[in-house]
């Protein structure tokens, strides 16, 4: 039987009209819209778009949206007292700082400027800790998003089998934090890692943050899992033209798996509305209100 294809746009959709009801009942309720600084270093193109589109989707959840653009010569003390306004800005509750960072700036250093009570991204140290130790914190936006569609696919994670290949800081490492204190019993592959098609083949939960395209195939999956790509590759179409795969070869797993995110249309949506649920929960703890339901891990 084929796998039930996890639609992470319709997922994020649904997510960003719950964000966007919070802060409509935030501003009724408190007279406090949340909002969120972006700050763009340089001119990376595909992070010119993403910037783009968070800012668009802040706009329309009816948040208020800023925006620090500075030049790719920018010098680490000029990025750091940018985050410095930031931080003490009354009017901003998330503060993201678009990576990668220029070459001679300092990614830790400025990421761990930020007051990790506005970090929404989740990658302050502070954050990192928090979520490592099972206290509250702000989570990664991505490994987030994995989270909120597991959940909705398979109600309690207790006891089942996480696989995750991959153990980034912004991806992998969080994942496995967040399936752990869902009671998950998690493994953690990586590059080092040895016979890692026998050991994805025992997950229940098996989440590819690799960035190989297609690595995953078929016989590295246990019929009926749910298989969450989070990689996202841009390969060769021919005639001039790519195209988006993520790391798992989507043909020849769906009729293996129990279900399965596309790429695109699966993870990537959800990234940008978990950003925006980050802000909104950010804005209701900096202000001591109730957090909204179901933004948060
Ligand atoms: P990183 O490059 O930081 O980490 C990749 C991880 O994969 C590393 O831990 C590495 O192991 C491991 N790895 C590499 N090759 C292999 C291999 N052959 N077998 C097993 N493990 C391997 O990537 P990110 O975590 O930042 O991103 C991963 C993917 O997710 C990328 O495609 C990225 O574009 C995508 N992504 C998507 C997002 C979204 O919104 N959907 C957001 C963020 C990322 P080691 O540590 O040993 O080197």
């Amino acid at each position: 039987m084929a796998a039930e294809i996890i639609d992470g746009k319709a997922f994020a959709a649904g997510l960003r009209s719950r964000v966007a009801a919070g802060v409509a009942a935030m501003k009724e309720a408190h007279g406090l819209t949340p909002g969120l600084a972006v700050v763009l270093v340089g001119e990376d193109p595909a992070s010119q778009v993403y910037v783009r589109n968070k800012g668009r989707q802040t706009v329309e959840c009816g948040m208020l949206s800023f925006e620090h653009r500075l030049s790719a010569e920018a010098s680490e003390a000029e990025i750091l007292d940018t985050v410095a306004r930031l931080n003490a800005d009354p009017q901003v509750h998330g503060i993201l700082v678009q990576l990668p960072l220029p070459a001679h700036v300092d990614a830790e250093k400025v990421i761990n400027s930020i007051d990790p009570a506005k970090d929404v991204d989740g990658f302050h140290i502070s954050n990192a800790g928090l979520l490592a130790t099972g206290q509250k914190a702000m989570v990664p936006c991505t490994p987030l998003g994995c989270l909120m569609m597991l959940r909705d696919r398979l109600g309690s994670l207790s006891g089942l089998h996480a696989v995750v290949i991959g153990r980034s800081n912004i991806v992998g490492k969080p994942m496995a934090a967040l399936l752990l204190r869902e009671s998950c019993t998690v493994t953690v592959v990586h590059s080092r890692s040895r016979d890692i098609e026998a050991l994805c083949r025992q997950a229940d939960i098996l989440v590819a943050a690799v960035g190989r395209p297609r690595m995953v195939t078929a016989d590295w999956v246990k019929p009926g899992a749910t298989v969450i790509d989070v990689g996202i590759n841009r390969i060769d179409a021919g005639e001039g033209k790519t195209r988006l795969v993520g790391d798992v070869d989507f043909d020849s797993v769906a009729p293996v798996a129990g279900a399965i995110t596309p790429v695109p249309g699966g993870v990537g949506p959800m990234t940008i509305a978990c950003l925006l649920a980050n802000t909104l929960t950010a804005c209701a703890r900096a202000n001591g209100l109730p957090e909204p339901e179901g933004l948060a891990a």
